[in-house]
């Protein structure tokens, strides 16, 4: 038996392939000194918060382990935090700390015995892989440029149709999403649960850009299926700090042996997170005022880069509908169909290559996050600024110079196609 044969099939074919050419071409294009356009890569440009690199600064001295499901006062002050600013009722018991909150979702899945995943198209890169590895069975939700690229019942529907109803399943939805910037309202969120509850679905709600909602209150699945819903999140996006891999989640008191189970694959892989990370992180959501204070100043600077980003395209023909919370647009060139075909460009991963191969600009295509191979969608995070500067003196001119420029080209790239 070859080593090859004896590997995980997912682990020996890549996955990274998609993405991975336009690193490659970017990496080569900036050797040849040439500008690029730093939109495919999604992390936060904004810094920590001063007061939390100096309790971190503080606790490197800390080397113990902590308890596998995470520092008591971390999990009172997430629980607080989550109830006092979006009026959840969560309790310090309910939560589990991770190394981020990706390895927690790969917790979950790989609590459950092979079972099936519902996942929408488009939606983050590693949740099929994670199913995958798991053992799991996917079923893809597609989803449309006219319904905002978000689910709706009757997709629901059609994924358990086919599936034993006792079978429990799980359905990951992410909001405000990566890739899409969309989220979804009460109204949206209420309507799928009584098919949820019917078909034995329990949800995992990835809301780890819930904070960075541009306008008003987010909502919540888990208000109306509080039975079903597992809450993740974490420092990541919200606090800049996704190097720093601290993240949670939220499991529901009626799932309490689902969380014994989390808890034991924590203990047999990560074993804790970070203590000097937990101490800083803690502090990090005891604040609330300074939370406040980051957010606000965030979410404006983000939400007018989004709306920049998203009128420029939409004036240059793209379809593309305006964030309402995170990083992320989700443009469709299907109105170039006809143009790129003559260009011999029919597939997302063609486009890409082209539009960073014509001007430098780098996106990641739609096949990345689950489209079909023929979409003409890309994901454009628009993060390519100095984050802290922005914040420090809000020179917009100054210092999204850059980003508009790359903006600029893209939308001149599609008008003279
Ligand atoms: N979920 C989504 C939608 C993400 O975009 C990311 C990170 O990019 C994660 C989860 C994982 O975040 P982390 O593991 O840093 O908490």
């Amino acid at each position: 038996m070859t080593l090859s044969s004896s590997i995980e099939p997912y682990l020996r074919e890549s996955r990274e392939s998609e993405t991975l050419l336009i690193n490659q071409m970017s990496q080569l294009m900036e050797s040849q000194k040439k500008t690029i356009y730093k939109f495919g890569f999604g992390q936060s440009p904004f810094p920590v918060p001063q007061h939390v690199v100096s309790a971190m600064a503080e606790a490197s001295y800390r080397k113990e382990y902590m308890a596998v499901q995470g520092h008591q006062a971390l999990r009172e002050a997430i629980a607080n935090f989550h109830n006092s600013e979006e009026e959840q009722g969560w309790f310090a018991e309910d939560v589990i700390i991770g190394v981020g909150s990706k390895v927690l979702l790969y917790c979950i899945m790989a609590a459950f015995t092979k079972t099936e995943i519902l996942i929408p198209a488009p939606s983050w890169v590693s949740y099929a892989p994670q199913a995958e590895l798991a053992g799991h069975n996917i079923h893809w939700l597609q989803t449309s440029f006219e319904n905002k690229w978000k689910i709706t019942p009757d997709n629901i529907l059609a994924a358990c149709k086919n599936i034993n109803k006792s079978t429990p399943k799980l359905l990951i939805l992410n909001y405000p999403s990566n890739p899409t910037g969309q989220t979804y309202s009460s109204a949206e969120l209420e309507s799928f649960v009584e098919i949820l509850r019917g078909n034995n679905v329990l949800v995992i709600a990835d809301e780890i850009y819930g904070f960075l909602q541009f306008e008003g209150k987010s909502s919540h699945i888990e208000d109306y299926y509080p039975e079903g819903v597992l809450v993740t999140s974490g420092l990541s996006k919200w606090c800049g700090a996704g190097g720093w891999r601290l993240g949670y989640v939220h499991v529901p008191t009626q799932l309490s042996e689902l969380k014994k189970r989390i808890i034991g694959l924590a203990s047999e892989t990560y074993s804790c997170a970070a203590s000097p990370v937990q101490i800083a992180a803690t502090k990090a959501y005891e604040n609330i005022p300074a939370a406040k204070d980051f957010l606000s100043k965030q979410k404006k600077a983000l939400r007018h880069i989004a709306e920049f980003a998203c009128y420029s395209l939409q004036e240059a023909g793209v379809d593309v509908h305006m964030a309402e919370g995170g990083f992320y647009l989700f443009p469709d060139f299907l109105a170039f169909a006809e143009k790129l075909k003559h260009s011999g460009i029919t597939s997302s991963q063609a486009l890409t290559q082209k539009i960073m191969q014509d001007i430098g600009v780098a996106l990641l295509p739609g096949t990345a996050f689950g489209m079909p191979a023929s979409s003409l969608t890309a994901r454009l995070a628009f993060v390519d600024f100095d984050g802290a500067a922005l914040l420090n003196d809000h020179s917009d001119e100054i210092h999204l110079q850059k980003l508009k420029t790359g903006l600029k080209w893209l939308c001149h790239w599609a008008k003279n196609l």
